[in-house]
């Protein structure tokens, strides 16, 4: 088969690679789309440590079952899916207790770190536990089942943030996670929701992604524009989906007292954190890691056009192109947020 394998690092190439094998608990997966995440992009370098080459990288991916193991009851060639991000085993404590991001023995599809090594969707075929698909509704196009790992993380984070109908959020960093958090957090029932970037462009994007106001942190008091319309307050919540020092003091200095700061961003191992303000003022501070079953109730809000995904995918390339792809968005050409790769096109 053609995969995209990692050969070293900042060295992509189309190479021949035998169809992998499956296990008696495995499906084969004809993978028709496989997003390009941050991570992998980030894994080129070799800076995370977490793409040894070589490597077959790719986990964000839907397609066609083409072949099931033996020990395979429930699922067939020619099924639709998508599959977890995350391989969890379903038996250690925290895979039964529903917390499979939280797995012990969590492998990541694509990922090569030293512990372990696992080739993942930029190919036309990959290897996939059973116990971490999920069946897609025929009308929902793979290049959107794609991109619903991204959206389980918005719409995780959204879940762990207590709030009540009529709250006020503000989503810190108007990427694709903040662009996804912000139409998330308006179907959970939060009242007004604020976005804040320092990108312009991200801002228009996120108006017409749902925000009901939107502020550039370069050029205004993003709090004092907040506790403006909160009746000097502040949020009741914000989802910080940056992951550095400068935007998690805009997310705490934009919450009110007793409110919540959900972070979701991790670019930066360590932060600078105004520890006063968060003990004075009693604030919540939650991290949010990848999804603990939320892929069902996202395949329904993609399906029923409560999340919308298309202004989001910026290219779509056959896998001849990809390596280029991944050179824009190393380089990180503007206006570029998802592109998607599509393994069984020629051109
Ligand atoms: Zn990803
Ligand atoms: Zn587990």
């Amino acid at each position: 088969m053609k995969a995209l394998l990692l050969k070293n690092y900042m060295e992509l190439e189309v190479a021949d690679l035998p169809q992998p094998e499956i296990g008696p608990d495995d499906v084969l997966v004809r993978v028709s789309a496989c997003g390009i995440c941050g991570s992998d992009v980030h894994g080129l370098d070799g800076s995370t440590g977490r793409r040894i080459p070589p490597l077959v990288m790719g986990h964000e991916a839907a397609g066609e079952i083409s072949e099931v193991g033996s020990a395979v009851k429930n699922w067939r060639p020619g099924d639709r899916v998508t599959f977890d991000s995350t391989v969890s085993c379903g038996r250690c404590q925290f895979c039964r207790r529903g917390e499979i991001n939280l797995c012990d023995n969590r492998q990541v599809l694509g990922v090569s770190c030293g512990d372990y090594r696992r080739n993942g969707a930029f190919a036309e075929y990959v290897a996939v536990p059973q116990n971490i698909l999920y069946k897609l509704p025929d009308d929902l196009p793979f290049e959107h089942a794609a991109m619903i790992e991204a959206v389980s993380i918005a719409v995780h984070a959204v879940n762990l943030t207590p709030h009540s109908l009529g709250d006020t959020a503000v989503v810190v960093g108007s990427g694709m996670i903040g662009q996804l958090t912000i139409q998330a957090a308006r179907i959970a029932g939060f009242g007004q929701v604020f976005a804040v970037d320092i990108d312009d462009a991200k801002l228009e994007m996120a108006r017409k992604a749902g925000a009901d106001a939107t502020f550039n942190s370069k050029t205004t008091d993003v709090a004092a524009e907040i506790a403006q319309r909160t009746g000097g307050r502040g949020a009741d919540a914000a989802l910080e989906a940056v992951g550095a020092t400068d935007p998690i003091r805009t997310a705490i200095a934009a919450v009110r007292k007793g409110g919540t700061v959900t972070l979701i961003g991790n670019v930066t191992p360590a932060i600078d954190l105004p520890l006063q303000a968060v003990v004075t003022r009693q604030l919540r501070l939650q991290g949010s890691c990848a999804s603990a079953g939320e892929y069902p109730a996202c395949i329904q809000l993609l399906s029923s056009g409560a999340i919308r995904v298309d202004s989001m995918i910026s290219a779509r390339t056959p896998l001849a192109d990809a390596p280029k792809w991944f050179d824009k968005l190393y380089r990180h050409e503007p206006n570029l947020m998802k592109v998607i790769v599509q393994p069984q096109e020629t051109k």
